[in-house]
């Protein structure tokens, strides 16, 4: 997709004068290829803290392939490193508080706040990251790792693993420039087992586009097995939009990781939908989702022709942008009905008689302006807000089943809907977030391919953005 500043001079000398960034999109590292064994291999990682995830971080970190130096006083940090970085052949170092040796760098860092209780603790983020956070390479992680505010009585404890988001939120838009990320994850007490894909995937290049995200991880949903590579091999997903755009995208990832994908769009788009699913070895099945008796239509297929469905992606949705006083009836009900509607009603209907089976995933599509609100999308926000709601709602009815629910909310995403933008307002946009361009649709279809992973069970009734750290609203 064009973009005027990388081909205009004069329109890059404005934005400069505007203070606005200048997309540098290799910046970015993306990744290529289906799940790895060892999608850490030659990456060093600096993980600091001392909290009660040294033994997991140990096992998750070496056996990715990842190189960990730690942070800590004495070698004794290092114990719990012995058994896993012996069995992966990988060698660890210590490495002295508040020290980074001359010309030494790192590819992520990892911070286990699991163990902070006072204000004055959060100074040890301080001690891990000041050394060595402009020693971080391009398209570098930061993951700080901590409890969930809501487990504690103690508000003082509280504040403390609140500090932790703030933290890390900010941090984000400090090393966006770099091609960097920082997310935090909170993980349940019991739950640890359920941290390491979530890992694996955020030091990874396939969550390129998430900055300043928070990620909840709980024992909410059952639990089953979860390989490493192949990840969807044998499963059915359906996946709604997937003519074009994110849809395609999402298409295309959920193929290459093992999945049989079912390409559904609008009858009128029979042709670009029907070569997504011919390129990606997948059914096409030709539904207006707000047709009355489209879940129907949608149930009986998949019941015939795969027995079921293991992941639903409701991704297909539209904009109808206007102010809400300039805005037609029709307008607000297709933006609504498109984006929500259709959505409760298909998942209804895929959930009687065990059509979505055990262990199943739903993955719908919010958007950033859902959350943070955006004039002129009063319908659109409405819908998307509502999606935000409804798998908040809905994941602990189905957890007991395995099922997972989960909403993805990207920011600016490169597709037909966003070219669509006026000139002026798409230049601005693209640029607003941390690491200062738009995402690309394999981004949001990373993201959503990994929700659908069996290793994902451990986040349920999330939102997560995929925005790259948005500077305005969110
Ligand atoms: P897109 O316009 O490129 O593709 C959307 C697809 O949905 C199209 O193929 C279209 O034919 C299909 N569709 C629309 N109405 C349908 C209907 N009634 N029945 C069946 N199919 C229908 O859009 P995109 O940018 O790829 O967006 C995909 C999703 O991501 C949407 O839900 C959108 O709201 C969301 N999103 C996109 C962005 C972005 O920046 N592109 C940002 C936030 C959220």
């Amino acid at each position: 997709m064009t973009d005027l500043l990388l081909e205009n001079e004069s329109a890059r000398k404005l934005i400069k004068t505007l203070g606005l960034p200048i997309p540098v999109p290799e910046r970015l590292e993306r990744a290529k290829g289906p799940y790895e064994e060892r999608p850490l291999d030659d990456k060093t990682i600096l993980v600091g803290g001392h909290g009660a995830l040294q033994g997991v971080l140990a096992q998750v970190l070496t056996k990715a392939g990842a190189t960990p130096w730690v942070v800590g006083k004495s070698d004794s940090v290092l114990e719990p490193y012995r058994g896993p970085g012996e069995a992966w052949a990988r060698t660890t170092r210590r490495i002295e508080p508040g020290d980074a040796p001359e010309g030494e760098r790192v590819d992520a860092i990892v911070f286990d706040g699991t163990g902070l209780e006072t204000p004055d603790d959060l100074h040890q983020l301080y001690e891990v990251m000041h050394p060595w956070i402009r020693r971080l390479n391009r398209s570098g992680r930061v993951v700080v790792i901590g409890r969930p505010v809501g487990d504690v009585k103690r508000a003082a404890i509280a504040a403390t693993r609140a500090g932790l988001e703030g933290f890390t939120r900010s941090l984000g838009k400090e090393i966006g420039s770099n091609g960097s990320v920082a997310n935090s994850v909170f993980v349940e007490e019991g739950a640890e087992d359920r941290l390491g894909p979530v890992l694996r995937f955020l030091l990874s290049p396939r969550s390129a586009f998430i900055s300043c995200q928070p990620f909840h991880v709980t024992k909410t949903a059952k639990v089953g097995e979860a390989p490493e590579t192949h990840v969807l091999g044998g499963k059915v997903a359906l996946v709604t939009g997937a003519a074009r755009g994110i849809g395609e995208a999402t298409a295309e990832i959920l193929a290459a990781e093992g999945a049989h994908v079912v390409c559904l769009d609008r009858p009128a788009d029979d042709g670009p939908c029907s070569q997504v699913a011919q390129r990606i070895g997948g059914s096409v099945l030709l539904v207006d989702i707000t047709d009355r008796d489209a879940p129907e239509r949608i149930a009986n297929d998949l019941k015939e022709r795969f027995g079921g469905v293991d992941v639903v992606v409701h991704n297909a949705g539209v904009t109808r942008d206007k102010t809400l006083g300039r805005m037609k009836p029709d307008a607000w009900d297709m933006a609504v009905d498109i984006n929500l509607g259709a959505v409760v009603r298909i998942t209804e209907r895929l959930l009687q008689n065990d059509l979505l089976r055990p262990g199943g995933r739903i993955i719908c599509l919010s958007s950033v302006s859902g959350i943070a609100g955006n004039r002129g999308q009063t319908n659109y926000s409405a819908s998307k807000a509502g999606v935000v709601g409804f798998v908040r709602a809905l994941a602990p009815q189905v957890a007991d089943k395995g099922i997972t629910v989960n909403a993805i909310a990207p920011g600016f995403i490169e597709t037909r809907l966003t070219n669509a933008m006026p000139v002026a307002i798409r230049e601005v946009a693209r640029r607003m977030s941390a690491v200062g361009q738009g995402g690309k649709p394999e981004d949001v279809g990373q993201a959503i391919t990994f929700l659908a992973t069996p290793g994902a069970a451990g986040l349920t009734g999330q939102t997560i953005r995929v925005c790259g750290g948005a500077l305005v609203g969110a």
